[in-house]
């Protein structure tokens, strides 16, 4: 993060300024909020250790992309986490893994993709939109990203919400936070089957 003392906090999805409150820093434009506390890179690498990759996760993965149409694509798994799931399953798809932490080779930058899917990621990212911005670069013309992380709204009690609870996720989001992001990016947004997709317009 490039933020220096006694520097404001500007929003990494729309560029204004956000408003700093004890624990994080929220955007009054786009709702973009951000955790002031950022564990350490050798904390957040334990906490990913520890994740469990059972059936139960398999299924769990299965189900949630099941109404993907993964016949003959090219698919990016961005931050596909310690033991890639979704490039056994699919067995139609080319599959492409990408970790920080796991799978850190970045020859994945040498593709176009006709999917790129954010699985459970963007909320840990601390530059969601510069990270977005990277991954249009890399679609095809009719290319989709694909994201999946949990909205809050004006509803939610975000500082109880058990989302925020996880010392790992620290980027939050609502549909308009994205939406904004899209308009900046140029790209067209679908709420489908839980998934936030992006397209080009
Ligand atoms: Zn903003």
């Amino acid at each position: 993060m490039s933020k220096r003392l006694g520097e404001r906090m500007k929003c990494n999805i729309c560029n204004e300024l956000m408003k700093e409150e004890t624990d994080y820093y929220i955007c009054p434009y786009c709702s973009y909020a951000l955790k002031r506390k950022i564990e350490s890179k050798e904390t957040q690498y334990k906490r990913y250790l520890a994740h469990k990759y059972d059936e139960n996760y398999i299924s769990y993965m299965k189900n949630l992309t099941r109404e993907i149409d993964f016949n003959n694509k090219l698919v990016l798994d961005f931050g596909c986490g310690q033991q890639p799931c979704l490039s056994k399953i699919y067995l139609n798809s080319k599959f492409v893994n990408y970790d920080l932490f796991f799978y850190p080779n970045e020859d994945y930058k040498l593709n176009k993709y006709d999917l790129i899917l954010i699985i459970e990621v963007i909320e840990h990212l601390e530059n969601p939109y510069d990270v977005l911005n990277e991954l249009t670069n890399l679609l095809k013309e009719d290319g989709k990203i694909m994201i999946h992380t949990m909205l809050y709204d004006e509803k939610t009690d975000f500082r109880n919400w058990w989302y925020t609870r996880d010392i790992t996720h620290i980027s939050f989001f609502k549909k308009e936070t994205f939406a904004k992001a899209c308009k900046r990016l140029n790209l067209k947004m679908e709420l489908i089957n839980g998934f936030i997709v992006l397209s080009n317009n």
